[in-house]
């Protein structure tokens, strides 16, 4: 089934399973229970057995999963949720991928390039508000060169030693990304966005390649980083299978950090027509990310956020234990827009804080000032 077949079809069971009482609801099929349990015992399932489970998506399974996924949670890092400053460095690159909002080919969107100055400044504000972890992350432009990054990553790590540094900028080279490594940076995310080289196809232009990203990845954590994959749920093209392929591809390449969340199109992008992902499909992925990977770090993202107004609520109680404030400059935040209607363009750091502090509260999880590490088992 497709990604618009599934998002149907959830839409549809969401509607008709609100209006059942408990009694009422039908037993969740033998089959899927069996996948569920297999893949709380053992961690892993086949190619086929993911991909039924993404097929077999009821709001019960999903509330099945979520039970045994928070479980899982609780029991390594109990009812708290990490924060990680997000700090969009600039929006300028060199890439075109299709879904993008800042893809270079983009002329409305107008660009901005922070200094080391205005970074440094975020990571005070944020080192103030209580925030030990900062995510540096932009598009991949030719700015910031190894010696940049290299000046930026000792200063942070001089003025707040007591910080990790996570880097999200793109593709670079192994050498890059060693002496980013040597020079005090502690984590790298790069999502690998499908795990299928047909799909990546469609998705981006030919100078960027699938074997590329996924050799990326691999550097990366031979290098040493806390190396964070992803993909974005219900992209253009997707299909249940593409989905089993994402898992698998989590289970068996075992990233520290797995950023999910639907796929928002853009209006200046080749796919913005295309229907977004749901909230429903993005939260049952989570949870079974969580029984795959125990102790992963897993953010419950703002585009959950955007696309359900209780979404990052909905990702924690579904097995997410970290959430992304935005500590970028007001004045650049609604131009790092990657999506449409993106949240928390308008809001001061401090306030975005508070405002997670309460919706975290408000289903029994606190947010912690630590750097939150990967917890090894
Ligand atoms: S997804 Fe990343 S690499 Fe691709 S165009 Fe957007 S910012 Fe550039």
């Amino acid at each position: 089934m497709d990604a618009l077949g599934i998002r149907r079809r959830l839409l549809f069971e969401k509607a008709a399973d609100s209006n059942l009482t408990a009694k009422e609801q039908p037993a969740m099929k033998k089959d899927l229970l069996k996948l569920i349990d297999k893949l709380e015992q053992t961690h892993s399932l086949t190619l086929e057995e993911y991909e039924s489970l993404i097929d077999g998506y009821t709001p019960q399974a999903a509330r099945c999963l979520a039970q045994k996924a928070s479980a899982l949670r609780q029991s390594i890092y109990g009812n708290t949720v990490y924060i990680r400053g997000l700090i969009e460095i600039s929006n300028i690159c060199k890439n075109d991928c299709y879904y993008c909002g800042i893809r270079k080919s983009n002329s409305s969107c107008r660009r901005y390039r922070l200094t080391l100055e205005d970074i440094l400044d975020c990571c005070g504000q944020g080192y103030a508000l209580g925030f030990r972890t900062f995510v540096l992350q932009g598009g991949e432009d030719g700015f910031f060169t190894d010696e940049i990054l290299e000046r930026l990553l000792s200063a942070i790590k001089n003025k707040f030693p007591d910080c990790a540094v996570t880097l999200s900028l793109g593709e670079r080279t192994r050498e890059s990304y060693q002496r980013l490594f040597d020079a005090g940076a502690d984590r790298y995310l790069l999502r690998h966005e499908t795990a299928d080289p047909i799909h990546y196809g469609s998705l981006h232009p030919r100078e960027l390649s699938y074997e590329n990203r996924i050799a990326c990845l691999k550097q990366l954590k031979e290098i040493g980083y806390q190396t964070g994959c992803g993909f974005m749920v219900g992209s253009p093209g997707q299909t249940a299978r593409h989905l089993a392929e994402d898992l698998k591809l989590i289970e068996t390449f075992r990233p520290h950090m797995c950023g999910i969340g639907p796929f928002i199109p853009h209006q200046a992008t080749v796919y913005g027509d295309h229907p977004p992902g749901t909230a429903e499909l993005t939260c049952y992925l989570l949870s079974v990310i969580r029984l795959i990977l125990p102790s992963v770090l897993l953010p419950a993202t703002t585009a959950l956020g955007t696309i359900d107004p209780r979404g990052r609520e909905k990702g924690i109680l579904s097995g997410a234990n970290v959430v992304m404030p935005n500590l970028s400059p007001i004045s650049v935040r609604k131009k790092y827009e990657l999506y449409d209607n993106k949240i928390c363009t308008g809001d001061e750091a401090a306030e975005c804080l508070q405002c997670l502090k309460k919706r975290m509260a408000s289903i029994g999880y606190q947010i912690v000032i630590d750097r939150g590490d990967y917890a090894s088992l």
